[in-house]
Parts: C-alpha cells; structure tokens; sequence
C-alpha cells in the first residue's frame, strides 16, 4: 500500500506577526542589556536561568497548554514563531527548550493531576529544566533494545542501568526515562518499555561528563543503582510507552530548530557581504535563503497540520532530514561565499570564529533526535516503500 505525502498551504495568521513583534523587542532589550551576544556562536547552547525566568514571565513557554496549568492556550503556530525567534537569535534558551517542546506535552498527556498541577507551572515560570533519558550504550537508534531497569518495590520502583548522551542532565532537574519494566515478548519486541519522571536528586543517581569536540560540556552519562521512582512517577501504561515515546519524538522533530540550529552563520554573511554583494556572491546567497524559505514552508505547514489534530510524522521526518543536511552543509557553504569577501569586510573575524564553532557542531545535526537514515526508514515506511 502507498501514501501520499501532504503539506497544508499554510500561512501563519496576523497574530503570529504582532507576537513576533514583541518577541523581537524583547530580543533586542535582552541584547542591548548584555544578557547575551547574538554573534556568539555558543550562545544557542548554553543556559540561562534568569532569561528563562523572564521569557516565561512572558508567557512563552508551554504557551499552548491548558491555563490551569500556566499555559496561555495559545497556538501551535504561535508557539513557532517564538522558538524561531529565539533560535534565530541564537539566544540562549536550553534550560526550558526541552520541556517547553516535549516534556510538558508529555506529563499532560500522562501524569496523574496532582504531578501535573505541581510541575507544568513550574515549567511555565522557567523554575523546572528537563532533559531526554532514552538513548543507552547499544541502544540508541533501536530505542527498544533499552536495559536499563526499573523493578517494581514497595510504592514504587527501582531503577539500575545507565543512559548515555543525556545533554544537559548535570543541569537539570527532571529526566522522563524509559526503563524496561518487563522483557520483550516474542509477538511484540517493543513490548516491556515504561517511562518515568525521575526526580534527579533522587540518591542512586550520579550524573558523568561526556565532553564534546568543541570542548563543552553538554553530553553526560547518567548512571542509576537502586534510584527509588515512587509509583505516581510512572507515566501512561506500564510496559506500553513505546507509543509515547514515539510521539514525543514527533514533537522533537517537526520544529523550526532543526534547521536554524548553525543559521548565524548565514546572518552574519549577509552582513558581511553588505547590501551589494558582487552577482557570484548573490547567486550563492540567493540560493541557500530560497532553500531556507522552502523548508520553512514546509516545517511551518507541518506545524500547522499538528495544529488541526493531524499527526504528520512522515512530513515532520522530512522536514527534519531536508533541514538537518541543510544545515550542516550550510558552514562549508558559506564559507566558499566567503572567500570573496573583500579583506577589510568588518565582521570577517566574527565569521571566521562562528564559521569554526559551526564546523565542529556539524555532525551532531543529523544524529541528534534520530538520524538521517532511520528518518528516511520512517519515511519509506509511511509511504508504503519498505
Ligand atoms: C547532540 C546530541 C544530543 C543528544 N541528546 C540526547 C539526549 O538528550 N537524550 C538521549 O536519550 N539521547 C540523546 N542523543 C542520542 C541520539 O538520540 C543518538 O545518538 C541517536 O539516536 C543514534 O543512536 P546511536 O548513537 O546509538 O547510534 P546507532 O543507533 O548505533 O547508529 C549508528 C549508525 O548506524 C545507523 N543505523 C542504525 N540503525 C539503523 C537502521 N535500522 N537502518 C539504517 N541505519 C541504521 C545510524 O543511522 C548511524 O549512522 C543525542 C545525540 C546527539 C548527537
């Protein structure tokens, strides 16, 4: 059987454009503040507590979920146009990014209501940093080959294992973890998995570096032995979350970040190239902002398909495979762009330092939240090929 792909013509409404507004003045008070410098290519991986506090004094994170619980009940495709924003920006937002795209829907989803009343405000106000526990050594791309434990006791359960690749966690303070909770069955090899809101200063967990190439540190090992998860921490149906983690990966790759992540460095070509570039320079420009334009069309009617109840995880899954590769080739690209820039181009320094930072980053584009080739396994599946 074969399917069709599907993108909405989607056009963002006219209050998308007045957010827009005031989070670009917001931008620019945080900027002249010296909250944080654009140019900085790390900026867009670091946290920032106080400007998380501030953005969710503003309403903008977990702005689609129900008031009762601090949302705003606003939009999907407005809740784009603040991530794109922010990203575009390269403000430093990882301390309420995951949580804000994932994380919060999920416990709305699954939480009991008394968890959901005392953590989703919390993220609301920018108070509660989450990070992802699913990859474990020999189980990153194959989510359902994950051992690590969780073994029912009193009142709740015991975890033993480790996760790996678990950015952020020496910073945060929630992971939903998916731990096996029974072996798989021979009819069902996705059977067995359950996932969990672990508490991180829970005693029995200790949180390891895993340095990257560009010397941060955001990567960790998260080692668990006997972490005690009380029972109100399970989250949906017991041995059954491998449909729940299938639609947190939705959420994880249907945004505008997946192919802003290294965008700086296009900004801050065009700056060098002034208002009249030479016609070779145009070209190449002209170029990748059509290509960049065109995956925003199709990430913006994606979003707006998420909108309408639709779940489009072929689409989404393109949108991430033709945005990641994108982006990571987008260094290489401008740096050929570059090499006609006149000597006394102002920003060349700042280009060069970006171009360096963007190149190391490179590679991770196309692994981080499933990589290129299970993406396109995805999307043969979807459209009847495999
Ligand atoms: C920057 C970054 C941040 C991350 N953050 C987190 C995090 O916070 N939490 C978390 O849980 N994980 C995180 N990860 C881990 C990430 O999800 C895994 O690295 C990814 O899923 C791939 O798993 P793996 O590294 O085990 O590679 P493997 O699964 O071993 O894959 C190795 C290679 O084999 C290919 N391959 C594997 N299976 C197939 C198949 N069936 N068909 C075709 N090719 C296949 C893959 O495409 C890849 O090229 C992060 C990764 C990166 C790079």
């Amino acid at each position: 059987m074969s399917a069709t792909l599907h993108f909405d013509q989607i056009r963002l409404p006219p209050e998308c454009e007045t957010l827009r507004r005031q989070v670009r003045a917001f931008i620019a008070e945080e900027v002249a503040a010296g909250t944080f410098d654009p140019t900085d290519p790390r900026q867009g991986d670091l946290h920032n507590p106080e400007l998380t506090r501030r953005i969710g004094a503003r309403g903008w994170i977990g702005m689609t979920w129900p008031k009762k619980y601090g949302g705003q009940e606003r939009s999907y495709l407005e809740r784009y146009v603040v991530t794109e924003e922010f990203r575009a920006a390269n403000a430093p937002c990882r301390r309420h990014f995951v949580a804000d795209r994932q994380s919060g829907p999920i416990l709305l989803k699954y939480a009991p209501e008394h968890v959901k009343m005392d953590i989703l405000p919390r993220i609301c106000r920018g108070e509660a940093c989450f990070v992802i526990g699913m990859s474990e050594p020999g189980s990153g791309s194959d989510l359902f080959a994950a051992k690590t434990k969780a073994t029912k006791t009193d009142g709740g359960w015991l975890i033993n294992g480790s996760k790996i690749w678990t950015s952020n966690a020496h910073m945060s303070d929630y992971m939903l973890g998916l731990f096996r909770t029974s072996p798989a069955t021979k009819e069902n090899r996705r059977h067995g998995l359950t996932q969990f809101l672990v508490d991180m200063r829970t005693p029995g967990i200790t949180v390891n570096p895993i340095y990257q190439l560009t010397g941060e540190h955001d990567f960790n090992e998260v080692v668990f032995q006997d972490a005690f998860m009380p029972d109100d921490h399970v989250l949906g149906e017991i041995d059954g979350a491998w449909k729940q983690a299938t639609s947190e990966l939705a959420y994880e790759r249907s945004g505008p970040e997946r192919f802003l992540e290294t965008i700086y460095v296009l900004i801050e070509l065009i700056r060098a190239l002034g208002p009249n570039p030479d016609l070779r320079s145009a070209e190449g420009l002209g170029r990748l902002v059509a290509q960049l334009h065109t995956l925003r069309r199709m990430s913006v009617s994606v979003n707006g398909m998420l909108q309408a109840g639709q779940e489009p995880v072929v689409e989404g899954s393109i949108v991430k495979d033709l945005g990641t590769v994108w982006e990571q080739k987008l260094p290489a690209r401008v740096r050929e762009l570059a090499a006609f820039l006149e000597p006394e181009a102002t920003n060349r320094t700042s280009l060069e330092q970006q171009l360096t930072y963007a190149t190391l980053i490179a590679p991770k584009l196309t692994i981080q939240g499933g990589t290129t080739e299970i993406l396109r396994g995805i999307i043969a599946r979807g459209l009847g090929l495999r």
